[in-house]
């Protein structure tokens, strides 16, 4: 009968324990070898609540202190060279180096970069190679690991990044070269790897190639090929894990493999199961990911039951069943939740829950019987149709959505000239992104109105006093279009979401972001509105207090969206135009409360993308039409704004110009405004913003060095349409920094205009 496994686990613990630890031994509260031993208890724990929700074979290896591509490149000895210990030996402080730039103990050098892993919000540690990169097995925390997981008695397949995605996902230090010329280095130490987890009596280990889910080139399926040929044979079962997309362009050459089982996301994309069977002989292992791994919905067994059966009864022992990716991506346990109301929390699943599905599938599928199935996949049933979740109204305001909803009245180049006429701004316009330093003050006062310490008139008494404090600064800085500061905000998308229906919120529903930083996405569970306006008394109260123009602060419909858990049970676009329809109100409100600036952050843009090309066009026009739509409702005299973090754009300049916004704020301070070249050579014609100092530390930019970055952009872009501003948000800085890094910025602009 079929058997049970997870791809992976969060590795968090189930109250982040891990992060809490690791942060403590950043901060020399406890000794390594305490953190090493609370490592163990987590993994142990892991394993434990897996095992308990019926999970046969356990993944060994998933675990990381930090990443785990990190792990990888130390498991395989990729040390940057500035990392490296005079002796070549790799430890726990290495992988911290190299993660964050510094441990506890040795040198401080720059971290590696981290970028996404694949279409998620986890980031990983990029891998640097050199063309004459050597690599020899290094770390072997990994070979404890296995020995700990046998020592508790559970069966355990080993996880690991595989060697191709491992190089794909790596940059070249130096000149550039071909990656896959590595690989015949390369795999003799997963050979090694592979021979000694065999001598430890592992059976099976899972080699995760996630790149077959993007559009490969023939070099990458060569490559593919030839390492499964590396790695057979080594005293191992070998499972082929892809996830996050349909890899059926290359089922042929899955088909082909040297493995002993493949396992398929059968949620991310359409499966056909008889086909996918027809690949793999009778002796091989078939592997479906039937349960969502990327997302907190109770699955429908019940409908699962009816598409696997067959499979199920001709497969036997030969077909597995698991979540469709590493459940990395979901947090830990539903139980742990107190706040949620019965009905609500019987839509939901977390991880551990995830695996009590899988064992009820099971348990059905042994006696043939799906009633259980039925019962337990009711709630998922009631969902659908549930007036709580469906509201008539919204669906009808967007089921009635045209293009013209999505256009503004009159094109830019009329717009900019009324808008011209009603700002009177100066040449080169300074601004900031949005926030201000948020203090400890501000954190503390929301704290204790949330727990009830703080009456609402004195939160809002205090949240004024601090807009005050934001407006005098700007004020005396004298900056030319203001901000509120954001002080109200503890985070971009939960601010929204608290106000908004159709959003709940978890007290632990963590998910690892990167390294010991986690985050917990609102939950988008029914039909998105608004009840009242959501920013207006603030940004109103902002602008009474400056005759300067005050700029409205949204956060835009796609970065709601993509920072959220959305619904299963409606398709993206429809939800984006749910909050986009929701955030057009509000931009409405805020014009008739006289701002006439109004900015919607879009920072999640460019990661929304799809994994592969042929579905970025229409992703792109989508979620275009959906930020379109939440600015649109305006007269053309209100100046709309964007702002997008530091994003490849390269390629999607078409879009970004198909938004229209009147003005575009972007990071482009750390590029030397090289991401400017992209909106040059497409001649984007609205107003940008390219940032002129990088947030991200606290160092003060000087007059001089800010100068010549808006000379460069002049050169660029025609200097009328650009705006002096810094890369990002501020509220992670200190004020002191910031003042004098925003003056320096404004003498900057002010020599400027006298010298062009
Ligand atoms: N307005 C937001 C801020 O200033 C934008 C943050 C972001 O781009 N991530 O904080
Ligand atoms: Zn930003």
């Amino acid at each position: 009968m079929a058997q049970l496994h997870n791809l992976g686990f969060p590795r968090i613990g189930t109250k982040r324990e891990l992060k809490f630890a690791v942060e403590s031994y950043w901060a020399g509260k406890i000794s390594q070898a305490e953190l090493l031993e609370k490592g163990k208890t987590i993994r142990a724990k892991n394993w434990a609540l897996q095992a308990d929700a019926g999970i046969e074979l356990l993944p060994v290896g998933d675990f990381a202190w930090y990443d785990h591509v990190l792990s990888t490149s130390l498991l395989i000895g990729a040390v940057p060279k500035r990392h490296q210990k005079t002796d070549g030996s790799v430890d726990l402080d290495t992988l911290f180096r190299i993660g964050r730039g510094r441990a506890p103990t040795g040198c401080s050098c720059a971290a590696s970069e981290m970028t996404k892993w694949f279409n998620t919000n986890y980031h990983y540690i990029v891998p640097e190679l050199s063309s004459d990169q050597q690599f020899a097995l290094s770390w072997t925390e990994l070979f404890d690991q296995v020995t700990h997981a046998h020592a508790l008695g559970h069966n355990a397949k080993v996880v690991l990044v595989g060697p191709v995605t491992y190089l794909y996902l790596a940059k070249c230090v130096g000149r550039e070269f071909d990656k896959l010329s590595l690989l015949e280095k390369l795999l003799p130490v997963y050979q090694q790897v592979l021979v000694k987890l065999a001598r430890q009596g592992v059976q099976w280990v899972q080699i995760d190639e996630p790149i077959l889910a993007l559009e490969l080139s023939d070099d990458y399926r060569h490559a593919l090929k030839a390492s499964f040929n590396a790695l057979a044979g080594q005293g191992v079962k070998l499972l082929l894990a892809s996830y996050f997309d349909s890899v059926s362009a290359y089922y042929d050459d899955i088909a082909a493999y040297p493995v002993d089982g493949v396992h398929f996301d059968c949620v991310a994309a359409k499966v056909d199961f008889t086909q996918i069977d027809s690949l793999l002989s009778a002796d091989q292992v078939l592997s479906l990911g039937v349960v969502n791994g990327r997302n907190i919905w109770r699955a429908d067994l019940d409908a699962i039951f009816s598409t696997i059966k067959d499979i199920a009864t001709k497969r036997g022992d030969n077909l597995w069943l698991a979540p469709s990716c590493s459940l990395l991506h979901t947090p830990v346990d539903l139980e742990q939740e107190e706040k949620l109301d019965d009905e609500l929390r019987s839509w939901l699943a977390f991880a551990k829950q995830k695996g009590q599905e899988l064992s009820l599938l099971k348990a059905a599928l042994e006696i043939n019987d799906n009633r259980d199935l039925v019962t337990y996949s009711a709630p998922v049933k009631a969902r659908l149709t549930s007036t709580r979740v469906n509201n008539a109204v919204v669906q009808q305001r967007v089921s009635a959505l045209t293009v013209k909803e999505g256009e503004r009245e009159n094109v830019f180049a009329q717009r900019i000239e009324k808008q011209h006429g009603a700002l009177n701004l100066p040449l080169l316009p300074t601004t900031t992104i949005g926030s201000f330093p948020q203090t400890q003050a501000i954190r503390k006062a929301r704290r204790d109105f949330k727990a009830g310490e703080l009456s609402a008139t004195d939160y809002q008494n205090q949240m004024e006093a601090e807009i005050r404090y934001a407006v005098e600064e700007q004020e005396a800085l004298d900056l030319d279009v203001l901000v509120h500061g954001e002080a109200e905000r503890n985070d971009m998308v939960e601010y929204f979401g608290e106000l908004l229906e159709g959003f709940a919120f978890t007290q632990f529903g963590w998910v690892q972001s990167y390294g010991s930083r986690c985050v917990k996405p609102p939950v988008i569970w029914g039909d998105v509105s608004r009840e009242k306006a959501m920013t207006v008394q603030w940004t109103q109260y902002a602008q009474s207090l400056t005759s300067k123009k005050m700029k409205g602060m949204l956060t835009g419909p796609v970065t709601i969206l993509f920072w959220s858990f959305i619904r299963d049970d409606l398709d993206k676009p429809s939800i984006a135009n749910q909050i986009a329809l929701a955030l057009r109100d509000e931009v409405v409100d805020l014009q008739n409360a006289g701002i006439e600036i109004i900015q919607i952050d879009e920072p999640a843009f460019r990661e929304g993308m799809p994994l592969k090309a042929t579905q970025w066009q229409d992703y792109l026009e989508w979620a275009a039409y959906a930020f379109r739509v939440s600015a649109s409702g305006v007269k053309d005299e209100t100046q709309i704004h964007t702002h997008m973090c530091y994003a490849e754009f390269n390629g999607i300049i078409a879009a970004i110009a198909d938004m229209d916004a009147d003005v575009i704020t972007i990071e482009t301070s750390r590029s030397n405004m090289e991401l400017l070249d992209a909106f040059e050579n497409f001649d984007y014609p609205n107003d940008i913003g390219p940032g002129v100092y990088d947030i991200h530390t606290p160092n003060v930019p000087d007059t001089a060095w800010i100068k010549a970055l808006i000379h460069k952009a002049a050169r660029k872009i025609p200097v009328e349409r650009l705006w002096v501003n810094p890369d990002c948000g501020l509220k992670t800085r200190g004020w002191e920094e910031t003042r004098q890094a925003l003056d320096n910025m404004v003498k900057a602009t002010k020599e400027l205009r006298e010298e062009l």
